[in-house]
């Protein structure tokens, strides 16, 4: 063990795909600390054996007995312990949070270190708007719960992000075409693997491919933001007639010109009319 990692929990994201992805300083965590606290003893066992480290593991999730956690508890408030998940970061539509909410409430140190996720992945590379997005994790699957939680969240003026299935895609495709028709949607699948693609375009577009080509292995779920509809001139002219009551013509042009993008010139020649 090496001796200057300090007792505490270290959140160690690990690679989606790509074994290349772990970090240098994930490796490092991983080298130092006395045991490894993880979903899947084969699993993280292969990663060990890939980076040359034989740390105990330790299974956990946090369905784990209090006893199990108790331990795990224990054990890090004396030594460097890691938790790390199957792939990806921990807590991120995976295990960790009640240990890591124990542990901070005991005053036990923690840290995170930062590296594959592939929600963030998704949102990087399909092209949908990243300044504001919300992750909502796996939709629910049954068509009634599905419905109800596109339509809630479809609300929300940022981009979506979902984990999903191969075999459930067609049907989550198919119930954002029904909720929240005209909305952009990008399928980023296989990422950091040999296949790796990442599609964009209207729901119907998807199922029209992803039903001549059925999709294999892990998927992220992108729904672009609700555009904002673009206003008519039918529009442009009640806002007018409104602006009119307290405005001159030139003053209610400029304003709902400002609004709705339209053009001021020809919002002037209309507000003229209607005087
Ligand atoms: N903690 C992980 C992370 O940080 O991304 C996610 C764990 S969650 C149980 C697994 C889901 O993540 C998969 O069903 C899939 O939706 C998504 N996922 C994981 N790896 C992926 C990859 N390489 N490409 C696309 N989606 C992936």
């Amino acid at each position: 063990m090496d001796q200057r990692l300090t007792p505490g929990l270290y959140i160690v994201a690990t690679p989606i795909g790509n074994l290349g992805d772990i970090t240098m300083r994930g490796v490092e965590i991983l080298r130092g600390v006395s045991a490894v606290a993880c979903e899947d003893t084969r699993i993280t066992g292969r990663l060990m054996q890939h980076l040359g480290l034989k740390q105990r593991l330790i299974r956990y999730d946090d369905h784990a007995d209090e006893n199990a956690r108790e331990k795990l508890l224990a054990l890090m408030s004396a030594e460097p312990v890691a938790l790390v998940s199957d792939a990806g970061t921990p807590l991120v539509s995976d295990p960790g949070y009640r240990l890591v909410r124990e542990a901070r409430e005991r005053g036990i140190a923690v840290t995170s270190l930062p590296g594959p996720c592939a929600a963030i992945m998704g949102v990087t590379l399909s092209g949908l708007p990243s300044d504001r997005f919300l992750f909502a994790g796996f939709l629910p699957s049954k068509d009634k719960a599905r419905g109800d939680a596109l339509a809630e969240l479809g609300a929300v003026p940022a981009t979506l992000i979902f984990y999903e299935t191969s075999p459930r895609l067609i049907d989550s495709l198919t119930a954002i075409a029904q909720v929240l028709p005209g909305r952009e949607v990008a399928v980023a699948r296989e990422l950091t693997k040999m296949f790796e693609e990442c599609r964009s375009g209207q729901p119907e577009e998807l199922i029209a491919h992803y039903s001549a080509h059925p999709p294999k292995g892990e998927i992220v779920l992108l729904i672009g933001p609700p555009v904002a509809k673009q206003a008519t001139m039918e529009d442009a002219e009640t806002m007018l007639r409104a602006e009119l009551q307290h405005a001159k013509a030139s003053q209610a042009a400029a304003a709902v010109a400002k609004a709705t993008g339209l053009d001021r010139k020809e919002l002037y020649a209309l507000a003229m009319r209607l005087k």
